[in-house]
């Protein structure tokens, strides 16, 4: 079935536009080979948006993006802004766009690709076959709770854990139709043993549990489940976290993939779906053509997953990066400095990610 989409473009700073095309020319292979009809707009965000609006968010970005029916962003941050304040810096304008849309699942992926596993600091045997899928609650809990404050006077300073059983019950469900899809295991991260608000959490995930027999579920905690992470990620499918436990846990876990590079994320639930790789701006080696547009390109493929109904599509794209890392092709941050690996640039791997997608497109 043709599939009608508006995607917006938000390139942003750095290296953003660099693996952005890269990310908009799978998307545009995958619409060609399908017959979908997708419309892409363009748009400033961050530091861009500041130069040529003065403002990290201008208006008609953020009116574009409540109009699409998915929104890309490839990253934002530029040193030049570096003496401003944080609310006019440009990650101030990423943090608004988040939460203008208002998302709640933040899903970010941590795979062991076959033929890299030997760039992750964790032993080879131990990360192979490794896949796990982040669930993270992102409007809730330490980051937003109130009250908080930094008393000057008093010297002390303090923040809230909050959550309502109805802003875990939606993440929960979340987590537990995702892992039907996959290995059916949902592993939910708390405190309970010292934080009420955690025991709220346990609770309201066990008793959503039943609705789901297929699925099974395990509780950790949080301190147990950083160790076990980095001893055995082979144990895990679905990790569903609250916000502060699945920011740092999925950080954790990246290093099972080798590279920030490679890293996508999702964030659904609220009015448009937002599209991010998890790395940012790389001011470091930005305009040299060298980044690796990899984490661009997984994350335009969970937009085809989880916006367009795509699964096949998505899965296509996946497969063909699989198969051009097994195969070699590397970009810098993925050769680490061994001088016997051809290096190759922004666009060389994703052209070959475009050869390894149409043969797979075409062979359906
Ligand atoms: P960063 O992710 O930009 O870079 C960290 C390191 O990883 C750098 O050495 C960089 O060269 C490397 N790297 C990152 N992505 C890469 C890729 N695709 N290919 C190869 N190497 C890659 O983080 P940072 O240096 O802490 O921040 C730089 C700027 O980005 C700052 O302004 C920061 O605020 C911003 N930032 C934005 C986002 C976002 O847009 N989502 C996320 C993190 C940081």
């Amino acid at each position: 079935m043709t599939k009608k989409l508006k995607i917006l473009i938000l390139a942003g700073d750095g290296i953003g536009p660099e693996v952005t095309a890269e990310a908009v020319r799978a998307l545009e292979a995958v619409a060609q080979a399908g017959g979908h009809l997708f419309r892409f707009e363009e748009k400033p965000i961050g530091g861009v948006a500041i130069r040529s609006h003065g403002s990290p968010l201008p208006d008609d970005t953020l009116k574009a993006a409540l109009e699409s029916d998915a929104v890309l962003l490839g990253a934002v941050g530029s040193n030049e802004f570096n003496a401003l304040p944080p609310s006019q810096r440009p990650e101030a304008g990423l943090l608004r766009i988040r939460a203008e849309l208002g998302g709640f699942a933040n899903l970010r992926p941590s795979f062991a690709w076959p033929g890299l596993t030997g760039n992750s600091p964790l032993r080879s045997d131990v990360v192979e076959g490794a896949d796990i899928l982040f669930v993270r609650e992102l409007l809730g809990g330490l980051y937003f709770g109130q009250p908080r404050e930094w008393d000057k006077q008093a010297n002390a300073a303090w923040n809230t854990m909050r959550y309502t059983r109805d802003e875990v019950i939606r993440v929960a469900k979340v987590a537990f139709e995702l892992a039907r899809k996959r290995r059916k295991k949902v592993t939910s991260v708390d405190k309970a043993n010292v934080l009420e608000v955690s025991q709220l959490w346990r609770a309201t995930v066990t008793e959503l549990a039943p609705q789901y027999p297929d699925v099974t579920l395990e509780h950790q905690y949080v301190d147990a489940m950083a160790m076990h992470l980095m001893n055995a990620p082979r144990n895990f499918d679905v990790v569903l976290t609250e916000n502060l436990f699945g920011d740092i846990l999925s950080d954790e876990a990246g290093v099972i993939t080798g590279s920030l590079g490679m890293l996508p994320s999702a964030t659904l639930g609220g009015k448009v779906n937002l599209y991010e790789p998890v790395h940012g701006s790389a001011p470091d080696i930005a305009g040299k053509g060298i980044a690796n547009p990899l984490g661009a390109i997984l994350t335009a493929a969970m937009l085809l997953r989880y916006s367009a109904g795509l699964e096949d599509e998505a899965a296509a794209i996946e497969a063909a990066v699989k198969h051009i890392v097994a195969d070699g092709a590397r970009t810098a941050d993925l050769a680490r400095g061994d001088k016997s690996v051809k290096v190759l640039s922004t666009q060389e791997v994703g052209k070959r990610v475009l050869e390894a997608l149409s043969s797979r497109m075409a062979a359906r």
